[in-house]
């Protein structure tokens, strides 16, 4: 999106950078302060039910703080920094894709926080991959329950009815790398990642920001 990336060279021009975590000022370009930098601890590929999950760091300290924020302090503008280490990660592991897939939100969670954090962090993540962005693909059921709020077993049989495909002709054949911000029990990536299977998706391969230790 050059017109994207146009606006974003204008506004690092005007702007000094911050720590995504605790706002402080940063002398040049970085997702972290030191400090925090230094609380960052990076997460190891693993495999959760069989699926692969890449995820820049384990959930907890700054990293955590940044993310709350992003969902839920009304910090669009963290999807940069924090995509960046999406991007960082994607370049390190070298992990090929034909398509991202943002995991979806609720509907209610949509018009509550009027954006959806994981789509933020894929067209963020656009800009450096040649991979397209299929960010209406998938979409979410709502229950009427948070995920959050339901014990393990119940948010096992939750996700696992909870995600549809529209438009299989975009994911069949394809590679796809689907994106949230934290994957905890990977309850909700199987979810994504049955529906795609179901409708002919090569592979599913989950890229997060965190992921519980
Ligand atoms: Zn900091």
């Amino acid at each position: 999106m050059p017109l994207d990336f146009l606006f974003d060279s204008l506004l690092n021009a005007m702007t000094r950078p911050t720590c995504a975590s605790c706002d402080v000022e940063l002398r040049r370009a970085a997702v972290f302060c030191a400090p925090c930098a230094e609380a960052f601890v990076p997460a190891e590929p693993c495999s959760l039910g069989g699926l692969d999950v890449h995820a820049a760091g384990l959930y907890g300290g700054p990293l955590a703080r940044a993310i709350q924020r992003l969902k839920f302090g009304d910090r669009p503008d963290l999807a940069r920094p924090l995509g960046e280490l999406l991007r960082r990660l994607v370049l390190e592991r070298r992990l090929d894709a034909d398509v991202l897939v943002p995991v979806p939100v609720p509907s209610s969670r949509l018009v509550e926080r009027g954006y959806n954090q994981a789509t933020l962090l894929v067209r963020r993540l656009a800009a450096s991959t040649p991979a397209r962005v299929e960010a209406r693909v998938l979409s979410r059921l709502d229950s009427g329950a948070r995920q959050v709020e339901l014990g393990r077993a119940e948010r096992l049989k939750n996700a696992a009815i909870s995600f549809v495909v529209e438009g299989a002709e975009r994911v069949r054949g394809r590679r796809i790398l689907l994106v949230d911000d934290v994957v905890t029990t990977g309850a909700t990536a199987h979810g994504c990642a049955r529906a795609l299977w179901s409708v002919g998706a090569s592979r599913v391969t989950v890229l997060a920001l965190a992921r519980t230790p």
